[in-house]
């Protein structure tokens, strides 16, 4: 036997199976809601204004291209911790926070992951929410832990399970290491209030758990300011801290791959320690990140009036979003009236747990070439002003 004879063929991915499937189909009005990815009115992905201009002053300067330190670009870690953690914040003001480049918001999972694997408490266990992105369990698996779940959403209230959440926190051992959410829940789209954040922090806290936030979708939620807050107050709250967060979606930056990893730590000579530990990670692994991506966004960041455009295209986003969550339900509410589906304008970020079972999903790829995850979810930011009422209609005949 050969080294590959015995290897099994790897389960599929189900929400890249989703959008394979959606490519086969021949029917012309066919409607892909199973991506991850945000699309204007016109169902394009965006190139946005900032981007194109951040390219241009780079492209005038044509540098040469010399690899980057093993922790990325300083400009972009620099601006990056700022994003995250706030300018004035006492973790960057007293330095005791690092932020190093990482290829995607998913390099930046696994830069941390391999981090704790090496040095956390041998047995230590990482908790993801139930549901999470499906990513998450195998990218934490992968680096040697164990993965549990904590309950998260509740299907019956379509919210969160929180007694349920605060319970297992309470169960889980010292130095376990949870991972959060930072703001717009993938896949459910349901957050915790603030009050809820406040519990959540204060568990964590008294009982030296590890808080690992991801923050994939910081601007689509309530804006960058308010959904960096749980952030900023975990930070508050003090003890060992992982951010990895992503521009993939905040700056329709996919393919550059650009994301960061943060930690906050005791103290500057902590986190120094830390930096370097973390860049033998980076080291190891690819050596250092790709350098167009970093700079196109420490450009855009830097320059006030390429950050003001971005902050402005991000918002248009966002509202967009909304506007289509807020169609969507004005218009079930007209076309299946005895369904109640009010539960989707609270929901927050790119996606929604839309309540359709598997088999209504199934329906509505076979009848009406609709395409959503088994789940049920939808992709909101897939929704536009052509595609609703055909996405309204098929999901009256289907409920
Ligand atoms: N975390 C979450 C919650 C995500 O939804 C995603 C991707 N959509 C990522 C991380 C990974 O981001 P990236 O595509 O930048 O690797």
């Amino acid at each position: 036997a050969s080294l590959f004879s015995a290897i099994e063929m790897a389960p599929r991915d189900p929400i890249l199976g989703v959008t394979e499937a959606y490519n086969a189909d021949k029917n012309p009005a066919k409607t892909n809601l199973g991506v991850g990815v945000y699309y204007d009115d016109n169902g394009k992905v965006p190139l946005l204004e900032c981007v194109k201009k951040a390219e241009a002053e780079l492209i005038a300067k044509l540098a040469p291209r010399t690899y980057l330190p093993i922790d990325g670009l300083a400009t972009y870690d620099r601006a990056v911790q700022e994003l995250v953690f706030g300018a004035g914040s006492a973790v960057v003001t007293e330095k005791r926070a690092i932020t190093v480049q990482a290829v995607g918001g998913t390099g930046a999972l696994k830069l941390g992951a391999d981090f704790l694997k090496h040095f956390s408490a041998a047995g230590t266990e990482v908790w993801i929410s139930d549901p999470s992105w499906e990513n998450h369990r195998a990218l934490f698996e992968m680096a040697g832990f164990k993965v549990n779940a904590y309950p998260y959403y509740d299907a019956a209230t379509r919210g969160v399970n929180f007694a349920g959440m605060l319970d297992a926190l309470k169960t889980m051992k010292s130095g376990s290491v949870v991972l959060l959410h930072a703001c717009c829940h993938n896949p459910t789209g349901a957050d915790l209030t603030d009050d809820q954040w406040t519990q959540v922090i204060e568990v964590v806290t008294s009982r030296s758990l590890v808080p690992f936030l991801d923050m994939a979708y910081q601007g689509f939620g309530d804006g960058i300011e308010e959904d960096g807050q749980v952030v900023r107050r975990f930070a508050e709250a003090g003890g060992p801290l992982f951010v990895s967060n992503s521009f993939s979606k905040s700056f329709s930056l996919y393919g550059e791959r650009v994301g960061a990893l943060s930690i906050a730590a005791a103290s500057a000579e902590e986190a120094a320690r830390v930096l370097s530990q973390l860049k033998r990670v980076v080291r190891t692994n690819y050596s250092n990140p790709p350098i167009h991506g970093g700079q196109v966004v420490a450009t855009a960041l830097a320059s006030p009036e390429l950050r003001k455009l971005w902050e402005d295209e991000l918002a248009e986003m966002r509202v967009r979003i909304r506007e289509m969550r807020q169609l969507l339900v004005a218009k079930l509410k007209e076309k299946a009236p005895a369904h109640d589906f009010d539960f989707v304008i609270k929901q927050r970020g790119m996606f929604s747990y839309s309540g359709l079972t598997k088999a209504q999903v199934d329906r509505l790829r076979n009848e009406f070439s609709i395409y959503a995850v088994d789940t049920g979810r939808i992709c909101v930011a897939a929704l536009n002003s052509k595609n609703i009422d055909v996405v309204v209609d098929a999901i009256a005949k289907v409920l």
